[in-house]
């Protein structure tokens, strides 16, 4: 977002979150749209996260929408599902951030990653009367018309989006975020066994451990990714396909071992 600000020349402005909880800080928001008010900024663009990369914590839009109708603002809502949108819409159904709620302008996932296919495979659905504005007549000797500001790309990476989606079809999609999700719940029923303190987010595929549950060593071993790579606050464990409940177990073990130690 901050690449896309300076690309843009727009402001950039970020709320904040509860440690702990990872839910928006309300009166964080606020005090955003005033600080931009203030530098003179008219309209918002604003992106709502379905599943950060980190945590798995999704934004509630609503908190967005009641601070920026209440001062009568012209917004747009942009759902940064890049992690979680090939995950999220199966493992929630009652959720804000998809075209169903008349405020969402747009949404952007990314194949690339829990669908396993190969890089570069963005996807971003804008609505109708606003995919105008990212039209582009003046590349004519294109045929057809031009929507994107890298230009040219490999087709073969939307063949690959293709074969994934259609080998899985709607019910093989639904079935690997099942079994996912209840492995995901085994690991958080072990680390509440053991007392090890972590963030969860339901529908999430993601545990992000506290730091101070974990010995670097493990991480290390592991490989489980720090927030910061310098000063780890947190580690997270993302449970693909490969991670298994018997390879989780081996992890578990370890903890176990580390907190006789
Ligand atoms: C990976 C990720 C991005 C970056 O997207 P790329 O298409 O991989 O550059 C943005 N937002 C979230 C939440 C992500 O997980």
């Amino acid at each position: 977002m901050d690449k896309a600000a300076n690309v843009l020349g727009t402001h950039i402005q970020k709320i904040l979150v509860t440690s702990n909880t990872r839910e928006v800080k309300t009166d964080s928001v606020s005090a955003a749209i005033n600080a931009q008010l203030e530098k003179g900024t008219r309209a918002f663009i604003v992106v709502a996260n379905m599943m950060t990369t980190m945590f798995g914590s999704v934004d509630i839009p609503d908190y967005y929408i009641q601070a920026l109708e209440e001062k009568n603002l012209t917004y747009f809502i942009h759902v940064d599902g890049a992690y979680g949108g090939f995950y999220y819409p199966f493992s929630e159904t009652g959720h804000a951030m998809n075209f169903r709620n008349p405020k969402i302008s747009s949404v952007t996932l990314d194949a690339h990653k829990m669908a396993q296919a190969p890089y570069g495979t963005g996807i971003f659905i804008v609505r109708k009367n606003l995919i105008q504005y990212a039209n582009t007549k003046e590349a004519s000797y294109v045929e057809g018309e031009y929507f994107t500001l890298i230009g040219s790309r490999s087709g073969a990476n939307a063949v690959a989006v293709w074969m994934i989606l259609f080998k899985y079809g709607p019910f093989g999609y639904m079935e690997k975020i099942f079994v996912l999700q209840k492995r995901t719940s085994w690991m958080c029923n072990q680390l509440d066994k053991l007392k090890i303190p972590y963030f969860r987010n339901r529908a999430a595929n993601i545990i992000t451990l506290k730091q101070e549950g974990v010995s670097a060593h493990i991480a290390h071993k592991y490989g489980l990714v720090p927030d910061n790579h310098q000063h780890p606050a947190w580690y997270k464990i993302v449970v693909m396909d490969y991670v298994t409940v018997d390879k989780q177990n081996i992890l578990v073990q370890d903890l176990k071992e580390h907190q006789k130690e």
